[in-house]
């Protein structure tokens, strides 16, 4: 394992002025008090913060006025010496300080490489990990909430508890094959394994049904505004963008940063420079059909369909109801300064289910109603993240979903009645998708477990 320093600026989320210049690696605390100047960092406490100052090596002047935490392995985040300089005096000044770092022999991290070290030397498993990137990643203060929590481990502790539940009903039949001269076993029936499976299969497909959430506010909705020419379509994302704050996210790490703009509208970030994203669609169904619009449009997350209050619905509007049909969207009816001239039982008519909501984008109207429209199309009211675990990890709902089909398959097969060691197969498959989650997926030691799980003769 590769043990170099890294070092690397941290800034933390949601604060602007400190900056942190960390470092992890058997070489950490030296490297650092090769520049620094106050206490003796090689004989200072662990965990302890140390008030100094960091030295140009070359011109010797004071190059930053700085704390510095000392933390020695194991106990840290890396399971490695971890020391951390708190700057506060802007970025040059910052960047100085990394310089000066690499200058006396620490690398500079690659992207994820802290949290890849904390996953090598076993601190966090393999959804932790995950966690940590979503959270640098993360738009909104609900999607890092999310991933905080996922950091925090309630992933991990959901699929070990199903691991747990499934591993149970395999050692159970096990027993019941290798030893069936204990009577006090009790024999497992097919009953009793059909409840186990389907139980632990409902909460895999809650899981996912709210990963569709945790997507969005991950990635963005992909948001279209659809209408004919002139009904206030560019009028409507310039609303969109001077109410709500455009977050800038940028990537840290790398030399040129990432930027990606998002509009958070009440927790659910719509994405803008994405080529999905955002975008002005005036002739689409005029231009290739209903049915190839229909495709075009399953594309976005979500569609703002805009008509004008002062003009009867014409054959185009009608062609865009049809080609939005079955999708996600929203009916904006804009331009309520203006006399009324559309036909509101109509327009519900063609909306279905779908939410209606007018708005006068010059007199911004109705633009409070539009934004919890928005909101609450995906989560249903405010979301309360405390109560749920998202799941947001397109590896993980990958992994999630071929558990699902191996329990349906034991399922199936204790539908006709099959041999349980034959529907052991699925059950056993099962558990180690569920473990490549938490990236444990050494096979062999499932028979291991198995005994340790299962004690005999109690
Ligand atoms: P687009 O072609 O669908 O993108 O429509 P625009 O946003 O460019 O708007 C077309 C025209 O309608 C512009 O002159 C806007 O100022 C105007 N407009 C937009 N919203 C409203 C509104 O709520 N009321 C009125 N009276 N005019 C509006
Ligand atoms: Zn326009």
């Amino acid at each position: 394992m590769d043990t170099d320093t890294i070092t690397a600026i941290s800034t933390p989320v949601g604060e602007g002025a400190i900056a942190i210049v960390r470092l992890t690696g058997a070489e950490a605390i030296e490297i650092t008090s090769k520049v620094y100047e106050g206490k003796d960092l090689l004989n200072v406490a662990s965990h302890t913060i140390n008030y100094g100052k960091i030295l140009d090596p070359d011109t010797n002047e004071v190059a930053e006025e700085v704390m510095v935490s000392v933390m020695r392995a194991p106990k840290t985040f890396t399971r490695e010496d971890v020391v951390e300089i708190n700057c506060h005096g802007g970025m040059v000044a910052v960047n100085r300080v990394l310089e000066i770092l690499l200058s006396k022999g620490a690398r500079l991290a690659e992207p994820g490489e802290f949290t890849k070290r904390a996953f090598l030397n076993g601190r966090i498993d393999l959804s932790q990990a995950e966690a940590v990137m979503d959270l640098i990643r993360a738009k909104t203060d609900k999607a890092m909430s999310v991933a905080l929590k996922q950091m925090d481990g309630r992933l991990s502790s959901l699929i070990q508890k199903y691991r747990q539940d499934l591993l149970e009903t395999v050692a159970h039949v096990e027993v019941n094959i290798d030893y069936p001269e204990y009577d006090d076993v009790e024999e497992m029936s097919h009953d009793m394994m059909r409840e186990k499976t389907k139980q632990v299969r409902d909460e895999i497909e809650e899981l996912l049904q709210v990963a569709k959430q945790g997507k969005i506010l991950r990635e963005g909705l992909a948001t279209a505004i659809i209408g004919r020419p002139n009904v206030g379509k560019s009028s409507l994302m310039n609303t969109l963008i001077q109410e709500n704050k455009a977050i800038v996210t940028e990537i840290p790490g790398t030399t040129r940063d990432i930027i990606e703009e998002y509009v958070n509208v009440r927790g659910v970030p719509l994405r803008l420079v994405d080529t999905a994203g955002i975008r002005e669609t005036e002739d689409i169904v005029e231009k290739i059909g209903v049915e190839r619009s229909r495709k075009v449009l399953k594309e976005s997350d979500l569609i703002l369909f805009v008509l004008n209050y002062n003009e009867e619905l014409t054959e185009e509007d009608r062609k865009l109801f049809e080609a939005v049909k079955g999708l996600e969207y929203i009916v904006i009816i804009n331009k309520t300064d203006l006399p009324q001239k559309l036909d509101l039982d109509e327009v519900k008519q063609y909306a279905e289910q779908q939410p209606i909501v007018t708005t006068s984008l010059i007199e911004e109207e109705g633009i409070d109603e539009l934004e919890s429209a928005i909101s609450k199309t995906f989560f249903a009211g405010d979301i309360d993240t405390g109560d749920l675990t998202y799941v947001s990890n397109v590896r993980h709902i990958q992994l999630l979903n071929q558990a699902k089909q191996a329990l349906e398959d034991a399922i199936a097969s204790l539908e006709m009645e099959m041999p349980l060691d034959i529907v052991q197969i699925d059950v056993t498959r099962t558990w180690e998708f569920l473990g490549e989650i938490i990236g444990d997926t050494a096979s062999d030691s499932l028979i291991d477990q198995l005994f340790s799980q299962f004690c005999l003769g109690k």
